[in-house]
């Protein structure tokens, strides 16, 4: 569907002339975005449905009914006056009681898209750390609470025969990471001076603050040989993150720290020649390298979840893209549901239109 200019008019003029002249109303008509074939609604649209019943008799007494707009509104009407908990059920009657037109499935897709608060949480997801009541992450994991040792465990790669599925951050929360120190990177992982390097090195001037990477718990704010000024951070993942060179501690063994906050200030302490900060990531004192983690360039992380997989003696983390392969009678918002994502996003990862319907077999994107 191709909107005519008529029909932009149609949406915009009712909404300034006639009878939606006080000013609650015009704030919800400006919530209405139309371009193209989209109908979308800003964050703060509200769903009442007055609302949609004004819009839709301005629009049936026009000389040219939009009637496939009349009908989006008139499932919008529908989906406006249910209480969250009953969208799910009254989108799959939707679904299941009418020919599912391409109206429909625009029209539900886009609502949803801008409630995104009625997305329910991933339950798909097989985290390795089970949790228990101890006041350290990822406890069963390690029995081992060491604050004066940065890296007390023996190198347990033996162990790792399967791969192993860490979720990063939480998706939906779209929070949980920050870069430790938006710098250029100097020196990164690898073999280097006949030794390797566990760590990249980013540059920093004295003083500059730096942050922790994830939520987690401080395990280790000390001088210790070479590192200086170090600070390790256990997060609830399982991951180690360890910040080195330090001029200035901001935290002590046993702060709970939430992602961003700053663990230290930038310097040159210990075994370092010019300011910067050495930053390591382990899991259960296997180096990891942080940029198959973090890409540095633009401070995001690769991927939400990670496979840890053995490779010499190293962990190499590899981004987990999931894929879904479509079914008969799929369509995007439960797709975007069952995985916990917008359908937004579902549509921006797999270069989709929300008006686009699904086919039997298409392989979709539906996390990172
Ligand atoms: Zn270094």
């Amino acid at each position: 569907m191709k909107l005519s200019p008529l029909i932009l008019l149609a949406l915009i003029v009712p909404s300034l002339c006639s009878g939606f002249g006080n000013p609650a109303k015009k704030d919800t008509a400006s919530a209405m975005v139309v371009y193209d074939a989209q109908v979308s609604f800003l964050p703060q649209a509200d769903f009442s449905s007055n609302y949609y019943n004004e819009i839709i008799d301005s629009l049936v007494m026009l000389d040219t009914v939009p009637v496939s707009l009349v009908n989006q509104l008139s499932i919008y009407k529908t989906l406006a006056s249910k209480k969250e908990v009953e969208l799910p059920a009254v989108i799959d009657s939707i679904f299941d009681s009418r020919e599912v037109t391409q109206t429909s499935l625009n029209a539900v897709n886009i609502f949803m898209a801008a409630i995104e608060r009625a997305v329910v949480k991933p339950t798909g997801f097989e985290l390795y750390i089970p949790l228990d009541d101890s006041p350290y992450p990822a406890n069963t994991l390690y029995s081992n609470w060491n604050t004066q040792v940065p890296n007390p465990f023996r190198n347990s790669l033996a162990k790792f025969d399967t791969t192993l599925t860490l979720l990063l951050v939480d998706s939906l929360a779209n929070c949980g990471f920050h870069t430790p120190f938006d710098g250029v990177v100097t020196s990164r992982f690898g073999w280097r001076y006949g030794r390797n390097h566990n760590g990249i090195d980013i540059d920093l001037e004295v003083w500059d603050p730096v942050h922790s990477a994830f939520p987690g718990v401080v395990r280790v704010a000390r001088y210790y040989k070479g590192f200086g000024r170090v600070v390790v951070v256990r997060h609830y993942n399982g991951l180690e993150t360890l910040y080195a060179h330090l001029h200035r501690f901001k935290v002590k063994p046993g702060d709970i720290v939430e992602a961003g906050d700053i663990v230290g200030l930038g310097g040159s302490s210990g075994n370092s020649t010019g300011s910067h900060l050495h930053f390591e990531v382990r899991f259960q004192g296997v180096p990891i390298k942080p940029s198959q983690i973090i890409n540095f360039r633009t401070n995001q992380l690769r991927s939400s979840v990670i496979n840890l997989r053995k490779s010499g003696a190293f962990l190499v983390a590899v981004p987990e893209t999931r894929e879904y392969e479509v079914k008969k009678g799929d369509y995007l918002y439960q797709v975007a549901r069952t995985f916990g994502i917008s359908v937004e996003k579902l549509c921006a990862m797999n270069g989709l239109k929300s008006t686009e319907s699904l086919k039997v077999g298409q392989k979709l994107i539906v996390g990172t």
